[in-house]
């Protein structure tokens, strides 16, 4: 099976900057992998990378089990969509589609044939003789992914490319490429700063911060056991609720603990736990309570997000503000103080140094 590896990469741009650091990652035919972490953190620096866009500073790059560091990007068979659609403004739909098999030679026929086939999975056969400017956004980017996908590239590279679309255009993009991905059953790699389309998208994300990566998995395992409190408080719509912690008891795993504001959580631990740390809780598994129970938190409602189908609840305790999502019927109003509970088989536990401690 067809595979890309990045093997211990590095870039550092000639002005200095370390881009990227110690970076490996394998990617397999028929994988879409997500790379995704903050502003400048290296996404957009890797992708060029594979492109051969852009040098390698150290480490090697193999398609299969050759190194291509030094392969000149159109021997590479790949297929790149970006942010702005780049198309020629002055060719018709038809022309741009048409456009990389005519640099490669191809016969008019078959050129045709290929084009009419490519609009027709991407669902714009209507718009071949219009000229870019006379399609919708959804549109322009269909005819920039045709235009990636019409060479049957082996590896699929996407660098934001739904981020000039409207929310609603988004969510069917994202359909419509992963869609295209298992018909194509293409190597891809798509970098995003949005941790929900990493999340829907990929079969596999890769968590980037400074340079470096924090985290390789599933969306599941991401979600449900993130490494370290970057990735935990990166992923998620409404953000994890962090609580410092001071271990009161830890005998034959039960542990005794204080949150900052002296409530006493006490709990069935599989480990042993540090003298400080911190506990992590994912805002769904918090839960309102009618009256005070064994580790519950009081805490002042202080905003109601109602998405219709579910509420989010913001409430401080302590001087920080905490979230918890509901979707049960209730009358809960600013400024009410309620009782939370802590769905006990759902809590992560961080060091001082902000790794998983389980
Ligand atoms: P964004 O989400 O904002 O596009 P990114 O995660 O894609 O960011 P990169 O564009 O890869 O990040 O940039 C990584 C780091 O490298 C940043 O600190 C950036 O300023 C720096 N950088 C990028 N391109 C160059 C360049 N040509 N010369 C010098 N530094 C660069």
């Amino acid at each position: 099976m067809a595979y890309l590896k990045l093997l211990n990469i590095e870039k550092v741009y000639p002005n200095g900057t370390k881009a990227v650091e110690n970076i490996s990652f394998e990617v397999s035919e028929g994988e879409f992998v997500v790379l995704v972490g903050p502003s400048g953190c290296g996404k957009t620096t890797i992708l060029r990378m594979i492109a051969g866009l852009e040098d390698v500073s150290q480490g090697e790059i193999y398609l299969d089990n050759k190194i291509i560091n030094d392969l000149s990007p159109k021997d590479r068979n790949i297929g790149m969509v970006f942010q702005n659609y780049a198309l020629y403004p002055h060719l018709t739909v038809f022309e741009n589609l048409a456009f990389p098999l005519q640099i490669q030679k191809f016969k008019k026929n078959q050129i045709k044939s290929n084009v009419e086939k490519i609009a027709e999975l991407l669902k714009i056969n209507d718009c071949l003789d219009k000229k870019p400017k006379e399609l919708s956004g959804g549109q322009r980017q269909r005819v920039a992914l045709g235009r990636a996908l019409i060479r049957q590239p082996r590896i699929l590279l996407f660098d934001e490319p739904l981020s000039n679309l409207d929310a609603k255009l988004r969510v069917e993009m994202r359909t419509e490429i992963t869609k295209l991905h298992r018909t194509l059953n293409a190597i891809s790699i798509y970098v995003t700063h949005d941790q929900i389309e990493a999340m829907t998208m990929a079969t596999k994300i890769i968590i980037l911060n400074n340079g470096k990566i924090q985290q390789i998995g599933t969306p599941d395992e991401i979600y449900n056991l993130p490494k370290n409190k970057f990735v935990a408080s990166f992923v998620g719509s409404t953000p994890i609720n962090f609580f410092d912690c001071q271990l009161l008891e830890y005998n034959n795993f039960r542990a005794s603990f204080a949150l900052a504001n002296g409530d006493i959580i006490n709990i069935l631990a599989k480990h042993e736990l540090p003298e400080r740390f911190t506990l992590a809780i994912r805002p769904e598994n918090l839960f309102i309570l009618k009256t005070q129970n064994i580790n519950s938190i009081k805490g002042k409602v202080v905003n109601i997000e109602n998405l219709g189908y579910e509420k989010n609840i913001y409430f401080e305790y302590g001087k920080l503000l905490y979230s918890c999502k509901t979707n049960i019927e209730n009358s809960i109003n600013i400024n009410d103080e309620i009782y939370f509970s802590l769905l006990e088989d759902k809590l992560l536990f961080y060091n001082e140094q902000g790794e998983l401690i389980y």
